[in-house]
């Protein structure tokens, strides 16, 4: 899509450390990272909402999940999966995106 961040990040219009390029889905390093971890999974085709991802896309993105936290040596100590989508939950880029949060002790419940 044209004006979106992420959209240029997948097209490399816009520099970011991609750390997992599948052939549905990329990850890379947040801008402002929340933890000592925090990767943003997407998906490469532009979409707002869970609802529009279809099974692959749902698929290879919870497979993503699961090489890059045992890549970053947190799937043992553990980490968060976080989607803010809408205005609720303050989503800020409307492309689907799924935060990888770990390397901290979380809190609970997010505010
Ligand atoms: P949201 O609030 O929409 O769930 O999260 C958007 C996330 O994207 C934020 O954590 C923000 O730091 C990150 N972000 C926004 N713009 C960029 C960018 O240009 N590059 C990278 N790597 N992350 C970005
Ligand atoms: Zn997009």
């Amino acid at each position: 899509m044209h004006d979106c961040i992420f959209c240029k990040i997948i097209k490399n219009e816009i520099q970011s450390n991609i750390i997992y390029n599948g052939k549905l889905s990329i990850a890379f390093e947040d801008i402002n990272p929340q933890a000592p971890h925090h990767i943003v999974i997407i998906p490469k085709r532009h979409m707002v909402a869970i609802s529009e991802a279809d099974k692959n896309e749902l698929e290879e993105i919870f497979s993503a999940v699961d090489i890059i936290a045992k890549q970053l040596n947190i799937n043992d100590s553990g980490f968060r999966l976080v989607v803010n989508q809408g205005k609720d939950a303050g989503q800020f880029v409307p492309h689907l995106h799924f935060h990888l949060l770990g390397g901290r002790k979380l809190n609970w419940p997010p505010g």
